[in-house]
């Protein structure tokens, strides 16, 4: 391996041993830029490495809100301005009690290099909370994004970090934390939050953004192959937002999900979530019951099965995991290579364990898609949002699709024709990777040290 990658590599697994999340999307994608750092010896005297995995400021910050029985609460909030070479810091925040710094670490390193991939003038940052909203009130919520925002509104802005939603973080959260902006700084600046309601500067299609971009970046891959999307049954994992729109734009090219899976096992529904009622019904149940997708077996009279996954063993074309990180291990990742599915595309940030994706990659017996290129329709049309908040605009649904489509057709291409460039095939992981990369160490090179 390049001995200057491998040193800061070395340095990373040292000093961040406690942050696993962390060390690994590093070492996914220092291994893929290998072939780019070799050509570049320039990287090494500017230290771009070293400097990729420092963020250029994070910080923690103390969130007291008061529950409905007056009791106070403390948890812990977190921001990190990750990489602000090529814009604004811009990424989601992730309210989960399972929140910590390794997970906000990683969430950023992946948003520099997914933003650079949209070709829109983002830099990449993400934050959130260890705080839990699962069966908290909406006043409860209110209260926490109130002293949230209380806390971060200082550090942001529309041209210095635009935060936006991730998971635990919808358009009620947005629409508290911009309220709660707008009434500390005393102005109109809607562009400070992305992922917000449409009668103060949301953008059409904002919602389905991530959901319809992933099934537009599956269709390039299928053309590639020579196929089509027409037929094609998908398994996805998790029925959050990101879901639901893969489900309905699934359903609008006559394309059909039919395995989905939550954390107390799956449903499979050889119809597929298609219908405008059953859509409606997947976002009742992420809004009233996010950790059970029984509740549509039942409704519909379909096949549920507890405490497992589907992986390797459902009946489908695509597998698209869309829930949460590390979801596939080596052990679904060997069932899934035995059951001869042909196309593996990551929608969720890091679903896939390092190894998992090792062994599925070298495989060569399926085509693996990586989310930070097939999920950044999601920021990408937050980008979108920032352009017609600056110009006081709003744009049709019809243009900000179109825009969405062309910029998924892009990402593909430019990945694949990276990859191709460097003499690896089709390989969309490295492609990504390799692009992303390239475009931030130009601007930070550019931009001289600092
Ligand atoms: N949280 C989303 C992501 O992982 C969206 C971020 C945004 O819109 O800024 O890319």
């Amino acid at each position: 391996m390049n001995q200057y990658l491998l040193d800061v590599l070395k340095d990373v697994e040292n000093k961040h041993a406690g942050q696993p999340e962390f060390v690994q999307t590093v070492q996914e994608v220092f291994k893929s830029v290998e072939p780019l750092v070799d050509i570049h010896p320039e990287y090494e005297k500017a230290d771009i490495l070293g400097r990729m995995v420092e963020p250029e400021r994070m910080f923690t910050f103390r969130v007291v809100w008061m529950d409905d029985n007056g009791k106070y609460h403390t948890n812990r909030g977190w921001r990190c301005q990750f990489n602000g070479a090529l814009g604004p810091y811009k990424g989601g925040l992730r309210f989960q009690k399972n929140v910590n710094e390794s997970i906000i670490k990683f969430l950023g390193f992946e948003q520099v290099y997914k933003n650079a991939l949209t070709g829109l003038p983002i830099g990449g940052g993400k934050g959130g909370s260890d705080f839990d909203p699962a069966g908290k009130s909406d006043a409860e919520i209110l209260r926490f994004c109130q002293s949230y925002m209380t806390a971060l509104y200082r550090y942001i802005g529309p041209d210095v970090d635009v935060p936006a939603g991730d998971m635990g973080v919808g358009k009620r959260e947005i629409g508290y934390l911009f309220g709660q902006y707008r009434r500390l700084k005393g102005v109109w600046e809607n562009g400070v939050l992305t992922g917000k309601g449409l009668s103060y500067g949301g953008s059409l299609i904002r919602p389905e953004a991530t959901g319809y971009g992933a099934v537009y970046y599956l269709q390039e891959v299928l053309k590639h192959e020579g196929d089509t999307i027409e037929g094609k049954r998908i398994g996805v994992s998790g029925f959050g937002n990101v879901a639901w729109g893969i489900m309905k734009k699934a359903a609008q090219l006559g394309a059909k999900v039919t395995y989905v899976s939550g954390p107390d096992g799956y449903f499979y529904d050889p119809d597929g979530v298609i219908t405008n009622e059953k859509l409606a019904f997947i976002e009742w149940m992420r809004a009233n019951d996010p950790m059970h997708c029984k509740p549509y077996a039942d409704k519909y009279g379909v096949k549920f099965v507890p405490g497992t996954k589907f992986w390797g063993t459902a009946d489908v074309d695509v597998y698209m995991p869309s829930a949460i990180q590390n979801d596939v291990t080596l052990k679904w990742a060997e069932k899934i290579l035995d059951s001869g599915v042909r196309y593996y595309i990551e929608v969720a940030n890091m679903p896939t364990t390092n190894e998992a994706l090792e062994l599925l990659r070298s495989s060569k017996k399926l085509i693996v898609a990586p989310s930070k290129a097939v999920n950044a329709g999601g920021v990408g049309v937050s980008a979108l949002e920032m352009s017609q908040n600056s110009e006081r605009l709003v744009w049709s649904a019809e243009e900000v699709d179109s825009q969405l489509h062309r910029m998924m057709i892009n990402i593909h291409d430019t990945s694949a024709k990276t990859a191709e460039e460097f003499g690896l095939g089709y390989d969309l992981v490295s492609g990504a990777n390799i692009a992303g990369f390239q475009k931030v160490a130009t601007a930070m090179l550019e931009q001289g040290i600092f």
